[in-house]
């Protein structure tokens, strides 16, 4: 439950910023020049600091989103034009119109291969060519390419509803279902925040009435992309990439926050080395998904973390041992009894057993796990000792004989 709002809140930040950024954008009518100059020149600030960022976490696709954006930005509000570089801004709003949804849809297609390697350097060169072609498009002269983007290709006359030409309506409709397909598919929060980004961007570029839009929707396009960024790293360093459960880095700061009453239980796979030995280390990999996403599940208040290897830990605040022993044995009873499908094909190692098991139909396979459980109490004061004689507790469950839960 509690992860749903936060995937939902993660969902619609962006748009909320977008609201944001409106509500903003309605002030500046009353703003001094001094203060308009600032709003002017702050996507660039944003711009410098995302590509800062995304340059030291490794996040190239952003990068270059910042790049593209910046030149964008430059090209649209005539700062190409003080720079020496003469553009119609017609020309410039035709160009960006495509140049934004094409770029923003390739870009998702990028594999992270770095910046300053051959990759990188090799698709900063073409964002780079896109504009020195743009620039020497409209200083020749050469109309055809600026009339093929302007060129209707239903015969609907949109223009009464929006300024962007068709063909960029098109390419954003394209690149629009490329992320959103993405979001569902990998689940992951650069896709939203991109949505976000062509959102913003379309409908500043459908607006397209005041000038001051563009900085600011240029700028708050930049601010969704550092926070997914921030977002990104957050997930990195606190959850386990395998499993999705909180990382034993999480666990340490929660243990950090517990009170003067608590429990904890550590769980183990039962003979998880035998099981990675006869069906391969990445069914192994399936079957930890699967165990820990009934541990993730765990009721009785329990918030669960992946320990490391096939080890798990559970916090109970605020909980004695007899109030959580319940909700372990039924957690311990629920996986005993999750069947686990093997794939006809197996992922076995060698080609020998790979061979055997694909003649082989289907089977289920169970997987057990032990557990230990401690409290806090005289002998056990602090969280770190509690932890250790869960862990005693754990090996006595199985020396019992495994697939029980001990305190
Ligand atoms: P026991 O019942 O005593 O716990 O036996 P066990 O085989 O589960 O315990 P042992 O500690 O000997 O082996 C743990 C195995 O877990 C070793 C390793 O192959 C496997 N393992 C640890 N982490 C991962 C992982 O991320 N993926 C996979 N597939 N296997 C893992
Ligand atoms: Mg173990
Ligand atoms: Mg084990």
């Amino acid at each position: 439950m509690k992860t749903t709002i936060k995937t939902a809140f993660l969902i619609i930040l962006p748009f909320l910023l977008i609201a944001l950024a409106y509500i903003f954008f309605t002030k500046t009518d009353t703003m001094s020049k001094s203060q308009l100059d600032i709003v002017r020149m702050s996507p660039y600030a944003v711009f410098c600091i995302g590509a800062a960022i995304s340059w030291k976490f490794n996040h190239s696709r952003k990068f270059f989103t910042f790049i593209l954006l910046t030149l964008c930005l430059s090209f649209i509000t005539g700062l190409s034009q003080s720079l020496g570089l003469y553009i119609k801004t017609e020309d410039a709003y035709s160009i960006i119109c495509l140049a934004i949804p094409v770029n923003i849809g390739l870009f998702s297609f990028f594999k992270e291969r770095g910046i300053l390697s051959l990759w990188g350097l090799s698709r900063l060169g073409f964002i780079a060519a896109q504009f020195i072609v743009s620039y020497w498009l409209i200083g020749s002269g050469q109309r055809e390419f600026l009339d093929l983007i302007n060129k209707n290709l239903v015969p609907v006359n949109l223009h009464s509803i929006t300024s962007v030409p068709q063909i960029p309506i098109i390419a954003f409709l394209i690149t629009f279902i490329i992320l959103v397909f993405r979001q569902i598919s990998v689940k992951s929060s650069q896709d939203i925040s991109f949505i976000g980004v062509l959102f913003a961007l379309f409908y500043v570029l459908h607006d397209n009435s005041h000038p001051m839009l563009y900085p600011i929707f240029f700028a708050v396009s930049g601010v969704i992309l550092i926070i997914s960024i921030l977002q990104d790293s957050y997930l990195m360093a606190f959850s386990d990439e395998l499993t999705g459960l909180p990382s034993r880095r999480a666990l340490k700061q929660d243990m950090m926050k517990l009170g003067f009453n608590y429990s904890i239980a550590m769980l183990d796979i039962d003979f998880f080395k035998k099981f990675n030995d006869t069906y391969g280390h990445d069914t192994g990999d399936d079957v930890l998904k699967l165990v820990a996403s009934t541990i993730k599940d765990v009721t009785g208040g329990g918030k669960s973390f992946r320990y490391g290897g096939e080890e798990f830990t559970i916090l109970f605040p605020g909980k004695s041992i007899s109030d959580v022993l319940p909700h372990l044995e039924e957690l311990r009873e629920k996986i005993s009894k999750k069947g686990f499908t093997l794939r006809s094909k197996g992922k076995t190692q060698n080609k020998q057993k790979r061979r055997t098991q694909s003649s082989k139909p289907s089977k289920q396979i169970y997987i057990t796990v032990s557990i230990g459980v401690s409290q806090r109490s005289e002998k056990c004061k602090t969280p770190d000792t509690v932890m250790k004689a869960a862990d005693k507790a754990l090996y006595r469950a199985k020396k019992k004989g495994r697939n029980c839960v001990s305190k």
